[in-house]
């Protein structure tokens, strides 16, 4: 099976802006991105969306939440940021690599 884009990034055969690495996760700056701070993380591991996550993935996304404070911090945005997972074609997931939006750095509006 042809690796997804994300995949692709997970192995540095595409670059990316690295914000943060380790074993089982990914976060770097998205290419388009829709605040002054957008990072998206992602797991090393290809899971398509949080709809197709088993019980032995759930560890993965602790970390994905982990790393996504971490990476708040580091980017001057602690304690004031917003997550989005889209899940599935029909809630905006264009991208069949399960990832997380980190959106900060100006005022965010509470419901999109
Ligand atoms: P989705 O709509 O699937 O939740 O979000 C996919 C995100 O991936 C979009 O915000 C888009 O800008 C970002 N993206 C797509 N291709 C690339 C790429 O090659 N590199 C990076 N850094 N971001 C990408």
């Amino acid at each position: 099976m042809a690796e997804c884009i994300f995949d692709q990034i997970a192995s540095g055969k595409i670059p990316s802006e690295v914000v943060y690495q380790d074993d089982m996760v990914m976060a770097f700056n998205d290419i388009h991105p829709k605040a002054p701070v957008h990072v998206l993380i992602i797991p090393k591991k290809h899971i398509t969306s949080l709809a197709e996550m088993t019980k032995e993935d759930y560890p993965i996304i602790c970390r994905m939440m982990e790393v996504a404070n971490e990476v708040a911090k580091k980017k001057s945005t602690p304690g004031n940021y917003k997550l989005v997972i889209n899940t599935g074609g029909g809630a905006g997931q264009v991208i069949m690599h399960l990832h997380m939006h980190l959106l900060g750095g100006r005022q965010i509006p509470g419901f999109v």
